[in-house]
């Protein structure tokens, strides 16, 4: 997944004309930036590859997912649901905007259990937020159906995932709202950065609003500029935007990369019958940032990893008790840890969340390893990782 791993000549050229024209800012010094708007290029490139309508960078995908809720008009007594395997920045930014997390459990596809989202909805209920954690999706149309019959709306965490589709559209354009992220690791990066896409006209200008302090952006003197809205501060600096320019312009290669390395991994392991990969809905494909697989019981997994770490195969997580991104480690959410004040509703939804049981997912994740795919190899290196790894894996199944 990781695009750092793949930095050259096209990012510097980028954050070259950043320091030549001395512009930091996104918006505005029109005379002084000689010709270049590095995030508003991104935005363009975003739009054209992913075929949305609208994308607005900010400064991480956390941001992202915090003004797609705001935009969205979801706040305070509102509950999002979310699954309860995903990275922490989901219940994160629900919180942030004054609603209520609800979690449920995930199905085979490592996603959101739609069978689970039916059972969570209640008549607080605004959105759900699938993740597509891993580099694919849950089950969208199942997803979009309970959405459109009761009246939710549905806002994508794509940050996993750039690049995969369902049915032929691009993950993070199948719900209202579809958020990235450009963080160090992820698959473009832009050091630290994240997006929100949407073919939705009404919440197009809101994000730009929104995420710069809730400026108009009508005149060409930001001093004399409206404020319509209460906003906030989410925007990018034109040096990480250009390094994110640089790296949206080589997406379709990563993704070759990805998909190429992907089936190397795969074909090795598939020639051990106990392994069972993670199902893909039908009309999915994959991003290939991981490679995901069950193994036959929990105990077997984990002796998997332990051989794993011995003989220096990294970057592969069994993600049954990871601090960041299942709930089994989140004390610090069930005990509702913030420094200031939650509301009442929140924290009557993290109490709540304390006592809930996710059997499910946890014999999902218990049977689950988790490969990310590195950009950074030689197609032998990747051959020799995965012979290692089926190897490996052969003398614990
Ligand atoms: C990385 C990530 C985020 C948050 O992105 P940041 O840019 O680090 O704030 C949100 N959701 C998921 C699933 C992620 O992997």
């Amino acid at each position: 997944m990781p695009g750092f791993e793949l930095f050259g000549e096209a990012e510097r050229k980028e954050v070259q004309d950043v320091l030549n024209s001395g512009v930091l800012m996104r918006y505005g010094f029109d005379n002084q930036r000689q010709g270049h708007w590095k995030a508003k290029a991104m935005e363009l490139e975003i739009c054209q590859q992913l075929n949305v309508k609208h994308a607005q960078l900010l400064s991480s995908g956390t941001a992202a997912l915090t003004s797609a809720l705001v935009v969205a008009g979801i706040g305070a007594g509102d509950e999002v649901i979310v699954p309860a395997f995903t990275f922490v920045a989901s219940f994160e930014a629900v919180l942030m905007v004054g609603a209520t997390p609800v979690l449920v459990d995930i199905d085979d596809t490592l996603t959101m259990s739609p069978a689970a989202v039916a059972q969570a909805i209640s008549a607080k209920t605004k959105a759900v937020m699938p993740v597509h954690m891993c580099g694919s999706m849950a089950d969208m149309d199942a997803l979009k159906s309970i959405c459109k019959t009761e009246n939710l709306l549905l806002i994508e965490d794509a940050c996993q995932a750039i690049g995969g589709t369902y049915k032929g559209q691009n993950l993070g354009t199948i719900g209202d709202l579809g958020c990235f992220s450009f963080d160090a690791v992820k698959t473009i990066t832009c050091g630290e950065g994240g997006a929100v896409i949407t073919n939705n006209d009404l919440f197009a200008p809101l994000l730009d609003q929104y995420s710069d302090h809730g400026h108009d952006h009508l005149g060409s003197n930001r001093g004399t500029d409206g404020h319509p809205i209460l906003g906030y501060n989410f925007r990018i600096s034109e040096l990480n935007a250009a390094v994110g320019l640089a790296q949206a312009r080589r997406l379709p290669e990563f993704l070759r990369h990805q998909k190429h390395y992907y089936h190397i991994l795969k074909t090795a392991l598939a020639r051990i019958p106990e392994i069972e990969f993670r199902r893909v809905p039908e009309g999915g494909e994959e991003s290939y940032a991981f490679l995901n697989f069950f193994l036959p019981t929990e105990e077997q997994t984990k002796a998997a990893m332990l051989l794993f770490a011995d003989q220096g195969i990294g970057e592969c997580f069994h993600y049954l008790d990871n601090n960041w991104h299942y709930v089994r480690q989140w004390d610090h959410l069930k005990w509702g840890n913030a420094l200031n004040n939650l509301n009442e509703a929140q924290k009557i939804g993290l109490a709540l969340i304390g006592r809930q049981n996710f059997q499910r997912s946890d014999a999902f994740l218990g049977r689950n390893i988790s490969c990310l795919i590195k950009l950074g190899m030689t197609s032998t290196e990747v051959e020799q990782r995965a012979e290692l790894m089926a190897t490996l894996i052969g003398k614990v199944v």
